[in-house]
């Protein structure tokens, strides 16, 4: 090989190495960016362990670094938004909702349960001392007969 094509091939390796270091300089950027804004979760499912944590740009350029255009996904929820399965507008909701946990609509029967459940314990008591009390008048009339 003559020495200009080494010389040309260092050139190239040099600028592919310098090319590669900026992205990784941006990708190390953007994900620090993303995670000292937003909790370490999946803000569309709540997937939380942070090593598995994508960041994702909602308008899919990854040159756009802005806060408002990153945010924190799961693999399957940025690979999901990336084809559209998600929408942009549920992403971008999930993102900035507050994560305020609401039992009430889960337990909306739970009175009307446990005071079901309640009235059958309180019946089944009942039932239990009453043949109790009625064992023990027969064991006590069976004792004066013999
Ligand atoms: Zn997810």
């Amino acid at each position: 090989m003559a020495f200009e094509n080494i010389v040309r091939e260092e050139v190239e390796i040099g600028r592919n190495n310098q090319f590669r270091g900026s992205c990784e300089m941006k990708r190390i950027n953007y994900r620090k960016l993303a995670f000292d804004r937003y909790p370490p979760v999946c803000a569309h499912c709540g997937f939380g362990i942070a090593d598995v944590l994508e960041v994702c740009h909602l308008d899919c350029q990854r040159s756009n670094n802005d806060i408002g255009n990153l945010v924190v996904l799961c693999p399957t929820c940025h690979k999901m938004h990336d084809l559209d399965l998600i929408s942009t507008e549920t992403i971008l909701m999930m993102r900035d909702r507050p994560k305020v946990v609401r039992w009430a609509k889960r337990m909306k029967a739970a009175g009307k349960k446990s005071a079901l459940s309640r009235r059958q314990t309180c019946a089944a008591r009942r039932r239990k001392w009453r043949l109790a009390g009625l064992k023990a008048a027969a064991t006590r009339a069976h004792n004066r007969l013999a």
